[in-house]
This record gives structure tokens, sequence and C-alpha cells, in this order.
């Protein structure tokens, strides 16, 4: 329904300024969020274009604001920015609550800059409630749709006929403050095919950036085969223990970023299998296991000649000959060898 959907967007623009009139104008907002984000290295300039705000640490402060504006329950619920529960203090009667409260926000944007949602994250460390907390899905947000930073990105991405894919909305914000501007995050979540789709039309080349700390950098890389699958060339560069994007970018000088960015993202598939092949160095049948699993990536790979090369390096790189890698290639369904 268009007149819902844009509804659903008039409410989320709302949101969106109300929640920066917080962060700007309110003492909490100043003295809180503000002073969070700044401490974060954001500059003003950075958090008015990203539009980031934050929601008062109160039950229903914006909800209020909002229905006193003239937005409909209704769309309030559907966006998820307020929640209708029981009222713990009163059983049995319904109360609204506001998703976001006495947290940071970050607003997601559209491909054209429209308001679909908001991360909202926690200040501090607290390990009780979830470090981030996210509009849910609703009829204008779908989560595998959308890639955070892209209405930021797009032309760079396009001019610099590559995509630095990260992991979250800092990082995104603090490469983009340092002067590297063709980043996206997925947010959390492994990519998915709509999300790389809206890349590769953009351009063929996508960077991986990993977090330092690795956690899951052998589960992610399952995620890039479909990367593969999609014919875009596939490059992952690690950082540093204990490092990510954002604190990489904000510690380093533009062209330092861009040096270790250079020097540091490597072929996937060559990643994948120096990685991998150092786990299995002394072991046949780890070893075994490791080149099926490399062939498997290589078997996603769209275009014959690359996987033709791929098979040279892999080969090379395992010490095993190219008929081996060839042969696992047939049996795992890319006969047209
Ligand atoms: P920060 O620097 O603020 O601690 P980060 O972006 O480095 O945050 P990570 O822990 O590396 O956070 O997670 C990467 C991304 O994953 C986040 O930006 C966020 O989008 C998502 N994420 C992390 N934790 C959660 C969570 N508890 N719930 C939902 N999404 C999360
Ligand atoms: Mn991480
Ligand atoms: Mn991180
Ligand atoms: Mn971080």
């Amino acid at each position: 329904q268009a007149n819902e959907r844009e509804s659903l967007y008039l409410v989320s623009e709302y949101a969106k300024e109300y929640y920066e009139g917080v962060l700007w104008n309110t003492e909490p907002g100043k003295a809180v969020g503000l002073s969070y984000f700044k401490e974060r290295g954001f500059t003003e300039e950075t958090i008015r274009l990203f539009g980031l705000g934050y929601g008062l640490d109160e039950w229903d402060a914006f909800t209020e604001q909002a229905l006193e504006k003239g937005y409909q329950l209704d769309y309030l619920e559907k966006t998820g920015l307020t929640i209708v529960k029981d009222d713990p203090r009163n059983p049995g009667q319904k109360r609204k609550f506001d998703r976001f409260k006495g947290r940071v926000l970050f607003t997601i944007h559209s491909l054209s800059g429209r308001v679909l949602g908001f991360g909202g994250r926690i200040l501090g460390n607290d390990k009780k409630a979830a470090k981030y907390l996210n509009s849910p899905e609703s009829e204008i947000y779908h989560k595998s749709k959308v890639l955070y930073g892209i209405y930021f990105a797009k032309q760079a991405i396009a001019r610099e006929d590559n995509c630095y894919l990260v992991e979250g909305y800092t990082d995104v914000i603090q490469m983009y403050q340092r002067g590297i501007r063709n980043v996206v995050a997925s947010s959390g979540t492994a990519l998915t095919p709509e999300q790389i789709r809206i890349i590769s039309r953009l351009t063929k080349n996508i960077t991986v950036l990993f977090d330092g700390d690795a956690a899951g950098l052998r589960a992610s890389l399952r995620g890039v085969d479909l990367i593969l699958e999609q014919g875009m060339n596939v490059r992952i560069c690690t950082f540093p223990a204990g490092e990510d994007p954002d604190s990489f970018a904000k510690n380093n000088a533009y062209e330092d970023v861009v040096l270790y960015l250079e020097e540091n993202s490597k072929d996937f598939i060559q990643f994948k299998t120096s990685l991998l092949a150092k786990e299995a160095a002394n072991d046949p049948i780890k070893k075994a296991d490791t080149i099926r699993d490399i062939v498997g990536s290589i078997a996603k790979v769209p275009d014959r000649i690359k996987r033709e090369i791929y098979v040279q390096q892999c080969a090379a790189m395992m010490n095993i000959s190219e008929e081996v890698l060839f042969n696992t290639l047939a049996q795992i369904g890319r006969k047209d060898f």
C-alpha cells in the first residue's frame, strides 16, 4: 500500500528530526549523547550529515511528542518506534513505550536518502543490555535489503570502482570522515544476495574489511562465497588485533589508512588458501578437507578464466597438482572444464 508506506516514511523522518533535536538542543542530549559521539572522534559536521541522535532515558518522551504532532499510533507501532505492551506497574493495562531510550541513535537511510529506521547503541559497555538495538522489520525497513551508509557512499563506490564492506555503523562513519567514502556496512548480519545486488550495480569489486578480533573470521569467509557467486571480485583485508576500521581510521591519517588498505587487501581465494593452508599443513586429512573447501569457493566463480587462474594459484600454494584440483572442481558441479 503506497499510502501506508509513505506514512511510515513520514513518521520515520519525523523521528530522525526529533532525536537529532534531543541530541543538539537538550541538556541530557548534549551532556550524554553529543559528548559520546565527540569522544568517538566524530565532528559536528559528521554528526549532522549522518543524522545521529539521542533518545532520552524516559519511557515515552518521543511517543508523546509524536502523538501531539498528529502522527498516528498505528504508524508509530508499525515502524517499531513505539511499543505498546502491558504496564508492569498496572497489570492488565497497556502502556506506550519508546523503543529507543537512553541510547545514541544511528539513522538508517535508503539508497535515495529516505529514513528507514535506526540503530541504537547503549552508552558505555554495559554487558546486561544488547549493545545495539535496531528498528524491527517493517513495510519500509527490510534489513536484508539495506546497506548502512549506501546513500552517502554510492557516488564514491562508482567513482572508485570498489566498495569497502565493514561490520558496523561506526566503521562507516569514521572511514567516511577520514576521507574514504566508498564504505557500507551490512550491520552485523552476513551479507545477503539482495545487498550484493545493490553493490553490483555500482561496481564489481568488493573489499571486505574484517574486525581485528577475528571472532568468526572463518564463519564469515563462508558468507563471502555468496559474493563470488554473483561474479564479483572479492578482496579481504584484516586489521591488527583489537582494531576495527573505526579505531584504525580514527587513529591514522588518511594517507596511512589508504596505504594500509592497499598493502593488506588480498584476493579472497588467495587469502582463504593461505589462511587454511597454514592450519592444515601437517595433517593430510585436514589438508584434503581444506582443499575441498577452497575448491568449493573457486567453483562459485562464474568466470571460467578466473577459475583456471585460481586453480593454478591454489595448486602452487597447497603443493598439489592442478589436475587433482580440476577433478575436484568437476566432482562438485563445475563440469565445464
Ligand atoms: P562499537 O565500536 O560501538 O562497540 P562496533 O560497530 O564495533 O561497535 P561490533 O561489535 O563490531 O560493533 O558489531 C558490528 C555491528 O554488528 C554493529 O555495528 C551492529 O550493527 C551489529 N551489532 C553488534 N552487536 C549487536 C547486537 N547486540 N544486536 C544487534 N546488532 C548488533
Ligand atoms: Mn566485531
Ligand atoms: Mn567492530
Ligand atoms: Mn568498534
